[in-house]
Formats: C-alpha cells, sequence, structure tokens
C-alpha cells in the first residue's frame, strides 16, 4: 500500500520538475493541478469527471 504523493497534475500527470504546480486540498486528500487546467477546474470540472473524485458534483464559476 503506497500513499500517492507524486507531485503531477491531476489532469495532464506533468510533474513539478516540468510546472509549477498549484496544490490542492480536496476531501482530505492533497492533490495538484497546474496552472494550464486550474482554468478547468474554475470553469469546467465536467472535463475533470474521471480525474478528480466527484467532479460532476462541482460547479462551474461564472463569471
Ligand atoms: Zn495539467
Amino acid at each position: 500500500m503506497t500513499t500517492h504523493t507524486d507531485k503531477t497534475c491531476l489532469y495532464c500527470h506533468t510533474d513539478q520538475t516540468k510546472v509549477p504546480l498549484i496544490p490542492l486540498e480536496y476531501q482530505d486528500r492533497k492533490l495538484w493541478i497546474c496552472p494550464e487546467h486550474l482554468p478547468l477546474l474554475i470553469h469546467s470540472p465536467q472535463k475533470l469527471v474521471g480525474k478528480l473524485p466527484d467532479a460532476e458534483n462541482l460547479t462551474p464559476y461564472e463569471a
């Protein structure tokens, strides 16, 4: 049983040697996302279904 602490973007799996990663706390888990995919979390969380648990329950932020 390994704890999954790889610091990679939850969407594209690019690691923090390649891009700056933004740490997230979600459902008692630590996740990381890169600047390129942070807008998905804000505006299009449905695109993270399958990548992020319960992403289908997140509400897109309407600017
Ligand atoms: Zn990414």
